[in-house]
């Protein structure tokens, strides 16, 4: 069992309005009682952060975005920056989710630019990683991760890099059902700290929190959060729906 304090994140995507965000903490809330033992972290789309912000007062319950742009401010049309995430209520931010670096572009360079920016502005980034199947299928999961690691960790000192969690999201998991086995997510977790321990040092990378992201649901939930290396979750799907949220927040190890 992990010795880190773990981090259940909800990815909710671009599902729900500000309505249906109210309506879903008023269940899970009274569902997930006793939440308090880890980082429980939701990430709404942008348009519902002052409701979810406003619903979770007082709930030790905290806020992320699910994207930002690295500069401050600027002409740079629909985007919003960390410090506009930080001023909305939120404390995190999920960066790099293979859904931006698929369809929008995101590369492992302005994954390290949002970065440096998100833990400038005193945010807690949760920076994706993640294989695709052709990459698994030909043994390059090693290759890749360590160059996403190190690529997102450039000019990043020992000191700020100590909030930063790192998802491992193996993209073949995310949306389709199919789950690492824990054994593979803790083999692809040992490799993601051991490029951090490189680049951090052994103490700074210990304290680290190392996710896994990919089909978690309330049935798998308790074998994942079983492996030491695994420090917490990225929730996608099963996080729309707060009994199944309220589940995997509850899991017993
Ligand atoms: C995600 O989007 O980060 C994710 C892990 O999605 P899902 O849980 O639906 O696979």
């Amino acid at each position: 069992m992990s010795k880190r304090r773990r981090v259940i994140a909800a990815n909710w995507k671009m599902y729900k309005t500000p309505e249906h965000a109210r309506e879903f903490i008023a269940s899970l809330l009274p569902a997930a009682s006793g939440h308090e033992r880890d980082e429980i972290v939701l990430c709404p789309p942008f348009t519902c952060i002052p409701a979810v912000v406003d619903a979770l007062k007082g709930t030790g319950i905290f806020v992320g975005g699910q994207n930002m742009h690295w500069e401050n401010e600027g002409a740079y049309t629909g985007e919003i920056s960390a410090p506009m995430l930080v001023a909305g209520g939120c404390s995190h931010v999920i960066i790099g989710h293979s859904e931006r670096r698929q369809y929008f572009g995101e590369t492992d360079d302005t994954v390290n630019l949002k970065l440096r920016s998100a833990l400038a502005a005193g945010l807690k980034p949760i920076v994706c990683v993640g294989e695709v199947i052709q990459e698994r299928e030909a043994g390059l999961t090693e290759d890749v991760l360590r160059r996403q690691c190190s690529v997102a960790f450039r000019e990043i000192s020992g000191g700020e890099a100590i909030p930063m969690a790192i998802a491992y999201e193996p993209v073949w998991a995310i949306g389709t059902g199919k789950t690492a086995t824990p054994e593979m997510a803790s083999a692809a977790h040992e490799i993601i700290r051991s490029e951090a321990e490189e680049v951090f040092g052994i103490g700074v990378a210990g304290q680290m929190r190392i996710l896994y992201g990919g089909s978690v649901k309330p049935e798998n939930v308790k074998a994942l959060m079983a492996q030491p290396e695994i420090d917490g979750a990225l929730v996608g799907g099963a996080s729309l729906d707060p009994k199944s949220f309220a589940a995997i927040v509850k899991y017993q190890v």
